[in-house]
């Protein structure tokens, strides 16, 4: 079967365009379709940031696309510079003359598709709000197992866990290739156990993690309620321990205050050392532009850098993401890097924070980014589990924080009836009331949406 590769993008582009208005989309018109072979939709764009950019915000929308053609297809972006569909022709960011290794690659070790290559000490910005943390994690790398067992890193989403945990993965493998490394979240851990389970193979679930020589557990809050998991956890965790295995956990918050986690588990994790991360102060993160800066190749002035830096004060996510955006965008629109090209593209993010007044779209974004999906997704019509609820969290919140009505709210939510705004705020109420750890997280979204906290 021949797949046109006219009708492919043509499902793209139209999908693209259903579910998304404003600058974004213009990231899209940056990229134009090259070939179908092998398989692979090849694109082509002008520059890194317009390739990161769709990448992170329509890979589940492309892919998606490309699987109802046929499943085995995928894609790929790749940069070059000049070759652009829409005027401007020339991008007035410096782009590199020759084409760049396309992102999909193939990993050359397992730990390769284990690990973020991003994340590694060497890239990790240090400040007061992290030295803590870091310099624990450094010493885990010296001395596994010895120093410091167990390591709990606690802090707010997009603080950097991850980033620290993987960055000791990737050290401990330089230093040992041979190291035998488990890094996975509570989540997939309980999934496999699961699984496990219900094959009748739990002694292979076993053997495999008391045997490994570093344990690495992301957001260990997610054991919550799983008590089967929990207690399986808390054998591994012991048999490792022994063995005086290096054990690492992150988690939202400390070990104590992590809702329904056995208090056996609890008091395990805070045995060793227990750090947190705190939001980057503004020299950190002025730092960490400085550094994407550095790595984007491009010119940004500093009064830029402070600006950014000053304006978005959430977390390093947060901050990385309107970096990337601002510069996408002068990138897409020819223009220069100045502080009114800022003010243009992070409105949102800028003037609401700076006003205290809490939009509808600012709830979204927000909302999107602490469950991890796209705003695409958030207003969309799948009506998959894991939207459903961010979906439903989203509306209750631009009820509480603005004056909109429920038809303007359902509007903004894809133009979405008025009595499903109301089911969805009686939905997440019920919740509240009869769910305590559900009313935690709620009012931990609640702080990551109002910027004033
Ligand atoms: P968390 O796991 O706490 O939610 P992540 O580790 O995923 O946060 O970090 C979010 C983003 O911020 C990642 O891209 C990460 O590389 C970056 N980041 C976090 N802390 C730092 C830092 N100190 N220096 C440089 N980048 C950082
Ligand atoms: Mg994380």
């Amino acid at each position: 079967m021949t797949i046109a590769l006219e009708s492919v993008w043509q499902k793209i582009i139209e999908k693209i365009n259903a579910e998304e208005s404003g600058p974004s989309k213009m990231f899209m018109g940056s990229i134009k379709p090259d070939k179908l072979e092998n398989n692979i939709l090849t694109m082509v764009t002008v520059n890194e940031f317009c390739r990161d950019f769709v990448n992170k915000r329509y890979e589940k929308v492309i892919n998606q696309i490309l699987k109802e053609f046929d499943p085995v297809l995928n894609y790929e972006i790749i940069v070059k510079a000049g070759k652009t569909v829409n005027k401007p022709s020339q991008p007035s960011l410096p782009t590199l003359s020759e084409p760049v290794a396309p992102v999909t690659k193939t990993p050359s070790s397992k730990y390769d598709s284990m690990f973020n290559s991003k994340y590694t000490f060497d890239s990790f910005v240090v400040g007061k709000s992290n030295q803590f943390a870091y310099a624990v994690c450094q010493g885990v790398t010296k001395n596994p197992g010895v120093l410091h067992n167990p390591v709990f890193i606690y802090g707010g989403v997009g603080l950097g866990k991850t980033h620290l945990i993987q960055a000791i993965g990737h050290e401990i493998i330089k230093n040992d290739p041979k190291a035998k490394i488990a890094y996975l979240s509570s989540e997939s851990f309980t999934n496999e156990f699961i699984d496990s389970l219900r094959e009748k193979k739990t002694d292979d679930f076993r053997k495999k993690y008391r045997k490994i020589d570093l344990l690495l557990i992301d957001d260990v809050q997610f054991f919550a309620k799983k008590e089967q998991t929990q207690e399986e956890f808390f054998h591994t965790f012991n048999e490792l321990f022994q063995q005086k295995k290096q054990i690492v956990l992150t988690s939202d918050t400390s070990p104590d205050k992590i809702p329904d986690v056995d208090e056996r588990l609890a008091s395990r994790f805070a045995m060793g050392v227990v750090v947190d991360i705190q939001p980057p102060d503004l020299e950190t993160r002025t730092a960490i532009l400085m550094n994407c800066a550095k790595k984007s190749m491009v010119d940004v002035p500093e009064d830029v850098i402070m600006y950014i830096a000053q304006g978005v004060t959430s977390n390093i996510r947060a901050l990385e993401g309107a970096f990337s955006s601002v510069l996408a965008y002068a990138g897409v629109m020819n223009k220069p890097i100045n502080k009114d090209l800022v003010d243009q593209v992070l409105k949102d993010v800028l003037r609401e924070t700076a006003g205290g007044k809490i939009s509808i779209s600012w709830i979204i974004k927000r909302v999107a980014e602490f469950y991890d999906i796209t705003e695409a997704e958030m207003v969309g019509k799948r009506r998959s589990a894991d939207l459903v609820l961010p979906r439903q969290v989203a509306m209750r919140l631009c009820q509480i924080f603005t004056e909109a009505s429920l038809n303007q709210i359902g509007e903004k939510f894809g133009g979405r009836d008025h009595t499903t705004v109301m089911h969805a705020c009686d939905k997440v109420n019920k919740m509240i009331k009869n769910d305590k750890n559900f009313a935690e997280e709620f009012e931990r979204i609640k702080r990551f949406v109002d910027p004033n906290k």
